[in-house]
């Protein structure tokens, strides 16, 4: 077991490291800005969209390794999907980081997204995980906003 969550923590710094899918996107359709007071979290999450396509999606801001590694990870679990898979896989993600530490995690719903699931031990970093995730819905939705509850 600790194996792995060295594992899950070589991906989350290595993508707090190297960002995917960071900096601006000219083309963009949809955005929204996400903030996890608790944390100091802010990031701004630009989509391009064709038809319900998620053709491009960049990120951008500062914030903690897990906030960083999170919307790096999503964009790129996101891009080239449809609007409808990325809503499944918020769902899947949402439902990951919300369930008991001691329940396992369904690695064939969430795919890499898996590294997240050890934030379940420390409720403030769920925030910090799932801000990336709530700028994604507000963005879809149309609200500039994130509501992060
Ligand atoms: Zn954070």
């Amino acid at each position: 077991m600790s194996d792995l969550t060295d594992l899950y923590q070589e991906v989350i710094l290595d993508h707090n490291r190297r960002p995917r899918n960071f900096g601006p996107l000219a083309t963009a359709t949809h955005r929204a800005n996400g903030h996890n007071p608790l944390c100091g979290d802010k990031l701004t999450l630009a989509l391009q969209l064709d038809g319900d396509r998620i053709v491009n999606v960049m990120f951008e801001g500062s914030g903690c390794a897990i906030s960083k590694a999170s919307a790096s990870l999503m964009t790129d679990a996101i891009k080239g999907h449809t609007v409808a898979e990325a809503e499944t896989l918020f769902e899947a993600f949402h439902l990951m980081v919300t369930t008991p530490i001691s329940d396992p995690v369904d690695e064939s719903q969430v795919g890499k997204l898996a590294v997240f699931a050890g934030v379940r031990e420390f409720p403030a970093r769920v925030k910090c995980a799932s801000l990336a995730w709530h700028t994604l819905k507000a963005a879809l939705s149309g609200a500039q906003v994130a509501k992060t509850e």
